[in-house]
């Protein structure tokens, strides 16, 4: 059995040499009798940049931290290859959190949280981790549940062609917004606008002053600024809020490697343009997950959303993807490749 392991916590950028492939960990692949347990085939497996938090020796957040040592844990989709749980039996398409590795037991005490896929015609299976996942679920209740969107809305999103902003910004069109992306590359950009149906994109990094090109794109302000980076265009966007403007406050991935502190310069427009700042976890909205499963399977066999995917080949090939998030390696959500079913 092949791993990805954690070799020991670490501060600061994540590097490829943080983790390491071990081979051989001797998992038998059967689920001993009376464990409740499972055994799985990992398929596709997820890279997210929440795991970053979880590498680090801190106890204090919504997940604990990784086990050095132990394959790094995070969603997938796997097969299920021997049961000994009465709610799954061999072949079943499950998606929840495994483990960084070609085959997993899962313990009774994890197996509540998988879902049991019900496969459908013309959806891949790897957007279980994707627009059918946790980053499609984060953008459906951060937009509707957060946002409050109203149609004719002007919508800001940052890292917007990324597995969480690319459907914010397809919600947001299918609600009669005015949407404008920003991302890293001019690839991106492209992609956002001919490919996602983004009404304008910039690449942030050409922009010396992110508080004139927020300006530029919304002359108007902006009414809904949904935030996936936090820090310096956090404060550009709260310099250009409309009146009652809302900010939902989704991730912070240029922050996420920092040690130092963020100063912000436009908090006073908090007050001056009355706007709401809320920050919000995807896992507090779990009963929503029936309906933004039927609404997004619904609207993507309609062909009225698109999803993106960067799929890696080869579970060795995980620690580069991950890290890659940190620097706008990926277009699109970031998938690997396990297995083939
Ligand atoms: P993405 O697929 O968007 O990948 C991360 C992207 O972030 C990169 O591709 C890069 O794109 C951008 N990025 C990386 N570093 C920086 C930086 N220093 N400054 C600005 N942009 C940067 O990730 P997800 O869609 O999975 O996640 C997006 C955000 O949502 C993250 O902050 C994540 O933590 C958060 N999240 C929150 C959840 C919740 O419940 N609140 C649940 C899921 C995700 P670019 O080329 O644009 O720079």
């Amino acid at each position: 059995n092949k791993q990805i392991i954690l070799k020991g916590y670490t501060d600061g950028s994540p590097l490829e040499t943080d983790m390491e492939l071990k081979v051989g960990d001797g998992l038998k692949l059967e689920a001993p009798k009376g464990s409740n347990a499972i055994v799985v085939k990992n398929l596709y497996l997820s890279c997210d940049p929440y795991m970053r938090g979880r590498m680090r020796d801190f106890h204090g957040s919504y997940l604990p931290p990784f086990s050095p040592g132990s394959a790094i844990e995070g969603f997938g989709v796997s097969k299920v290859v021997d049961s000994d749980d009465p709610n799954l039996k061999r072949g079943d398409l499950v998606s929840g959190f495994t483990n960084w590795e070609e085959y997993s037991i899962i313990h009774k005490t994890k197996t509540g949280q998988l879902r049991k896929i019900e496969q459908d015609d013309g959806i891949p299976l790897s957007y279980h981790v994707g627009l059918l996942g946790m980053p499609g679920f984060t953008a459906y209740v951060g937009f509707y549940e957060v946002c409050g969107p109203k149609k004719g809305d002007y919508v800001y999103v940052s890292a917007a062609s990324g597995a969480v902003g690319q459907l914010v910004g397809q919600l947001a069109k299918l609600h009669g917004c005015y949407v404008v992306g920003s991302a890293g590359t001019s690839k991106k950009v492209e992609l956002l606008k001919n490919k996602l149906g983004f009404d304008e994109a910039f690449n942030y990094k050409q922009e010396l002053d992110l508080e004139a090109a927020l300006m530029r794109y919304f002359p108007q302000g902006i009414d809904i600024y949904f935030d996936n980076v936090g820090g310096a265009m956090l404060d550009a966007a709260l310099a250009n809020m409309r009146i009652h403007g809302r900010v939902a406050v989704c991730g912070m991935v240029s922050q996420t490697n920092r040690t130092d502190t963020q100063t912000f310069r436009n908090m006073f427009s908090v007050i001056s343009k009355r706007v709401t700042i809320k920050g919000f976890l995807q896992s507090d909205f779990v009963h929503l997950y029936p309906r933004f499963l039927e609404d997004i399977k619904g609207w993507y066999k309609q062909g009225k959303i698109v999803y993106l995917e960067d799929m890696n080949d080869g579970l060795e090939t995980a620690p580069a993807a991950f890290v890659g998030l940190f620097s706008g390696k990926n277009v699109g959500k970031q998938v690997i490749c396990v297995a083939s079913e």
